[in-house]
Formats: C-alpha cells, structure tokens, sequence
C-alpha cells in the first residue's frame, strides 16, 4: 500500500472512452479540482452529448488523436480489446512527458498491446480501480464509486516512477488504496477473485434461462434472493466480460479447474450424504463472508445511489464486481 501523496494538478485531462469508469473519474477529478480542463473521446456523438450534458467533459470529440493534443494526462477507459488500437490512433498526438494511464480489468495482455504504439512507453502506468457496477455509459458514472475501494497499478521496470507516484495519488484523491503488482499477478488474482464468480453467474442464468424456455417454468417468476443476486452479477456489461475471459484464458482456466474439482467433491458429498462435509464447507465461507465484511469489502445495495458497487462488473467478487 502506498502512503497518500499530494494530489497532483493536470492542465489537461484526455478521457479516452467516457463510459462508467471514466465519467466517475472525471466527477472526481473536479471535485478535487485535479483538473483545468477535461477532454472526452467516445466512438458515438451519442455518448460525448450525454458526458457533456452530465458535466463530465468540457470538449469533446471522436478522434483520439485530437483528444490528447497538449493533455499531460491520458486515461484509456474502453473496453479491453480496443485499448491497443486506441493507443495507435492516439499516440502520433501525445504531448512530449505526457503520462498515460488505464482502467482496464485484465493488465498483461492490455499492456503488450498498448505499450508498442506509445513513443514514450516508461511514461505508460497500466492500472485498475477494482471497483464497479453492472451499469455502462456515461449516465451510470457516480462520483462514489472509487471510495474505500482498491486501484492496483501494475508498473514495468522501466515506468516512470514519478509518473507512478502522479497515478498513485490521482487515485487516493478519489478515495482509493493503491497498491501495485506484477500485470501477472493481478491477473491471477482477479481471475479468482472477480472472473470466476462472474463466470459462474453468467453460467446459472443462462441454465435457468434455458429452463425456463424449455419447461415452460414458473423459475423466473420465483427467483428468490439467491437467483436475483445472480442475475445482477450476470447483467454486467457482454463486450467487456467477452474481453475479459478472451484476454484472462489461461488465469481463468486454471482457476475454473480447480472449481470444477471442489464442485465434483461437492456432488459426491451430496450423492453420499455426508452432511459433515457441506456442514464443514458452509462454516469456513461463513467465516469468509464476515471476514469480506470486516475488510469494509462488502456493500449494503439499498445504501447506494446509481446502483453502485454492490452491483455486477468488476466489483462482484468483493462482496458483491468486476
Ligand atoms: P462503458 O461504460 O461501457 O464505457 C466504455 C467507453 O468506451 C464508452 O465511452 C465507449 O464509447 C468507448 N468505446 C467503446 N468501444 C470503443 C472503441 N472500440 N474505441 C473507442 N472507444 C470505445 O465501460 P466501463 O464500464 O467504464 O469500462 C471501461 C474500462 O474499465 C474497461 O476496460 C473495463 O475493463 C474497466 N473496468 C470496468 C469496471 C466495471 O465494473 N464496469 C470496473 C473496473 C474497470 P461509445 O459509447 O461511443 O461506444
């Protein structure tokens, strides 16, 4: 963990994508006064009007290029899979010593393909504020949701220092802990701790889903509390979780190998009717669950505005994802 530093103060901010991470970014980039300026990029016009007409930008545009002329910051807030082709259509732009950071929820493979296009790749600080919710766009930005959170930057041996100590502080600005790891790590990390549960979430829905069509059900109608929270796990955004898997394979399959197998001992234990078994189990994830709770991980959902934390994404698997 990194002791907090002095917020830093950018004459220029370039939100690249200004979507849900983004556009909670900027909301806290004003009210700290981080900023004298934030330019916004999407794909859409469509999006840019919502951000203007929710404060969150002061010029916007659809060229990269032109969103980072003069910006000694640049934030990457895209989907995963276009942060490499973001970085080619922006990079002829960058200002000389400007630091490029990201958002993105998988760090090694975004870094290989974003690095090679930067012409000044030690400058480059890949990072990821765990913190999230199942809603996209603009209007889904809410300026609480870094608070209490962790961001883990995943520096090179080659990154800027100085630059990561700015990353660092922008986040703590926003309420953050920072810590930073390898890109490899984090991606083992947030494979157990964030992709499986969605994946296994996406899995369930989709099984009732089928059932539901196939035996002409009731199921959907009487989703209890366990289903619904399912269901808002799955709700998560379909490009990025596509990314996320695609891009994560191998962390995520060596984890879901090992579910498989606790889930096989799980069946067994069932078919035999070894209840000391389950008993045992439920005991040590009780205990898990508190222990989320005492680490100030777990969110109260009808405490938050904008369907915050709690919700699916990349905060699920802290107690509520992505
Ligand atoms: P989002 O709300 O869907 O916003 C994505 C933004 O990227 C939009 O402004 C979109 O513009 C733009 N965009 C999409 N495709 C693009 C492309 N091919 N080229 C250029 N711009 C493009 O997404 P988000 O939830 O903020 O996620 C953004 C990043 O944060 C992702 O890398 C994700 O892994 C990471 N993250 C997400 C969460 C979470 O819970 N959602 C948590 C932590 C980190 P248009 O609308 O015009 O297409």
């Amino acid at each position: 963990m990194t002791a907090p530093g002095k917020p830093p103060r950018f004459e220029r901010v370039a939100l690249i994508g200004i979507g849900l991470i983004n556009g909670s970014l900027a909301l806290n980039l004003r009210r700290a006064r981080l900023a004298g300026e934030i330019v916004a990029c999407a794909r859409t016009e469509a999006t840019l009007e919502k951000a203007q007409a929710l404060g969150l930008a002061d010029r916007t545009t659809t060229r990269p290029r032109a969103a980072v002329a003069d910006a000694d910051l640049v934030v990457i807030g895209t989907p995963p899979a276009a942060a490499g082709a973001v970085a080619k259509a922006m990079a002829p732009g960058l200002a000389r010593g400007a630091i490029v950071t990201d958002v993105g929820s998988i760090k090694a493979q975004i870094i290989r393909e974003v690095v090679p296009h930067l012409p000044e790749p030690g400058r480059f600080v890949a990072g990821h504020p765990v913190a999230g919710t199942e809603h996209s766009g603009p209007e889904a930005a809410f300026e609480t949701l870094f608070r209490g959170r962790h961001c883990i930057l995943t520096p090179l041996e080659d990154t800027d220092p100085a630059a990561v100590a700015t990353v660092t502080a922008m986040w703590q600005a926003a309420g953050m802990t920072v810590e930073t790891m390898t890109p490899e790590h984090h991606d083992r990390v947030l494979a157990i701790t964030s992709h499986l549960p969605h994946l296994i979430a996406y899995t369930i829905v989709g099984t009732v889903a089928d059932l539901e069509e196939h035996l002409q059900t009731e199921v959907l109608r009487y989703a209890a509390g366990g289903f619904t929270d399912f269901t808002r796990i799955a709700g998560s955004d379909p490009v990025m979780w596509r990314d996320v898997f695609l891009s994560n394979r191998e962390a995520v399959l060596e984890m879901l190998g090992r579910f498989t197998e606790d889930l096989a001992a799980l069946q067994r234990a069932i078919r035999w009717g070894e209840g000391d078994k389950l008993q045992d189990l439920f005991t040590r994830t009780r205990a898990v669950r508190r222990g989320v709770i005492a680490e100030g991980q777990a969110y109260d959902r009808q405490a938050l505005v904008g369907g915050g934390p709690e919700g699916g994404s990349d905060g699920a698997a802290q107690g509520r994802d992505p």
